[in-house]
């Protein structure tokens, strides 16, 4: 493969927040960029105004930020090809308009708002519905149709009109898709799709092909809502007589429902409780605040590891990947080209995954601002083997303090539901016994906790389980936590029988 010169680009438009499906677009970009030792651009497409959404292109930067994609080139960083937001390069734009209507291959239209409704009700049949193209342009008002005199005087008088892609008839659009393999289209089935706006403005597709030349784009990686695009991409390309510089493309597989079929949507997360946003999304125009991997408590290499498997495969059984391993192991070859089903469980065992391989230490930084949100003053010591005992249970980071809290206070309730399964009239006695035998061992540790626990169930001729059942319910509250000793000791004795006694009394 070649190692120099590969440019490839992320770019999204600011409608909205990022989709895990653009987290993976990103994604596969990087690393194809970063594997061959080539660039990964940023560029930012927003010439539709009208579904521009603040806060947007905000949110998408620190998403990838987190997400450890960083960019060589972007708005902040600049770059040979700067501006990178489209917004800023319209004068460009301008000018490549220019060029397709003085080789004429574009032309003006003029079709107000109605008479393109009107046209759409006489012209759409049953099973067709109306292209403006090959066969209605003549019927339209352009100036294809019109004279040149004609479109003067409209332009003269400041009629508003935009500039349409003029699609040749009867031309073969052949090309390879590195995932799709080959696609081959007639041009007929193409619609005159609008390039420049009356806004000044150019559309995405005009925008989006300049670019990609103007920023040498070599690979254009993107989602598979694109492919119907690419065949007028191509005619843009051949058009400005830039084939022989034309990207390759790669259209990237659908990201499906974990149930059913179809495209994941946001509806499916809040159906069914997980997110579809790299971080928490406060949408400002519905005054709603969706869920965000991040504020869940993912881990950003977890996240992009479970998205990097989201259809490409490394053909091996490994499933965990750091981000150099990633970067070495991806190939554009081993995406599919189905779609992935997204698997909610599976996000959560790679989270757990992950962090297992955190240590106690690294865990501790989660905690510690937790602890100290709730008014908690522990010794560092004291947290971390909290943290070591808890730590095979923790599947999203918020577990942390859901299976430690007890280590940090007292339980202020006792499950009921618990209490009818393990509670008998003997249980008082027992414990109370135990207690008193506790208080007198000359060391609070396992090995003397154990010892005493096995004398103790002996002689009194009962189950391990009614002695360490109820103890657990009294000092924990639940059925919950690491081993009943192991939290009785890092309790410490003085704690640990204060919790039995004050247990025994509210219970
Ligand atoms: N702006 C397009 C989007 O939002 C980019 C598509 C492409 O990569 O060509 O997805």
């Amino acid at each position: 493969m070649e190692t120099i010169g590969i440019r490839v680009r992320f770019a999204p438009s600011p409608t909205g927040p990022l989709h895990l499906g653009g987290v993976r677009t990103a994604l596969y970009n990087y690393l194809f960029a970063k594997q061959t030792n080539g660039k990964f651009i940023l560029r930012i497409e927003d010439t539709d105004q009208n579904r521009f959404v603040p806060g947007a292109e905000e949110y998408i930067i620190k998403s990838l930020q987190w997400c450890g994609l960083e960019f060589d080139e972007d708005l902040t960083k600049g770059g040979p090809c700067a501006p990178y937001k489209q917004s800023e390069r319209s004068a460009i734009y301008k000018d490549y308009i220019k060029i397709l209507l003085d080789k004429g291959h574009a032309y003006l239209a003029f079709d107000t708002a109605s008479e393109l409704e009107e046209a759409r009700n006489k012209f759409s049949t049953g099973h067709e519905q109306f292209q403006y193209g090959i066969k209605t342009r003549m019927l339209m008002k352009n100036s294809l149709s019109m004279t040149t005199d004609e479109v003067k005087s409209r332009i003269d008088r400041g009629d508003r009109y935009v500039v349409r892609i003029l699609i040749p008839e009867n031309q073969t659009i052949l090309f390879t898709d590195l995932i799709r393999g080959e696609v081959n289209v007639l041009s007929d089935s193409l619609d005159d799709k609008v390039l420049f706006k009356s806004d000044g403005l150019p559309t995405y597709h005009l925008a989006n092909v300049v670019d990609d030349y103007l920023m040498k784009i070599t690979h254009v990686i993107r989602g598979e809502e694109w492919l119907p695009s690419a065949p007028m991409h191509l005619l843009l390309y051949r058009f400005f007589g830039w084939e022989g510089s034309m990207p390759q493309f790669a259209h990237l597989p659908l990201i499906l429902k974990p149930d059913g079929n179809g495209k994941l949507s946001k509806r499916d997360g809040d159906r069914l409780g997980f997110p579809v946003f790299p971080m928490e999304w406060k949408d400002p125009l519905a005054n709603e605040v969706s869920h965000g991997y991040k504020e869940d408590g993912y881990l950003p290499e977890a996240f992009i590891n479970m998205i990097a498997l989201l259809g490409w495969n490394p053909g091996t059984e490994q499933e965990i990947f750091s981000m150099q391993e990633l970067i070495e192991a991806f190939s554009i070859d081993r995406i599919n080209k189905s779609g992935a089903k997204y698997d909610p469980a599976k996000a959560k065992w790679f989270n757990h995954k992950y962090i297992q391989l955190k240590t106690d230490e690294e865990l501790f930084t989660y905690l510690d601002p937790v602890l100290k949100a709730n008014g908690i003053s522990a010794d560092r010591e004291f947290v971390l083997r909290a943290i070591s005992l808890v730590k095979e249970r923790v599947e999203l980071l918020p577990d942390l303090w859901k299976n430690t809290v007890f280590f940090f206070r007292a339980p202020e309730s006792y499950d009921q539901n618990v209490k009818q399964k393990i509670w008998t009239d003997a249980t008082p006695v027992i414990i109370e016994e135990f207690a008193n035998l506790v208080g007198n061992i000359q060391q609070f540790d396992n090995e003397h906790l154990h010892n005493i626990i096995q004398e103790f169930t002996a002689s009194r001729k009962i189950k391990t389980g009614q002695l360490m059942n109820p103890l657990r319910l009294l000092v924990v509250g639940s059925n919950q936590g690491p081993g009943m000793m192991d939290i009785a000791v890092l309790l410490g004795r003085d704690i640990f029988l204060e919790r039995i006694k004050k247990g025994l009394r509210n219970i």
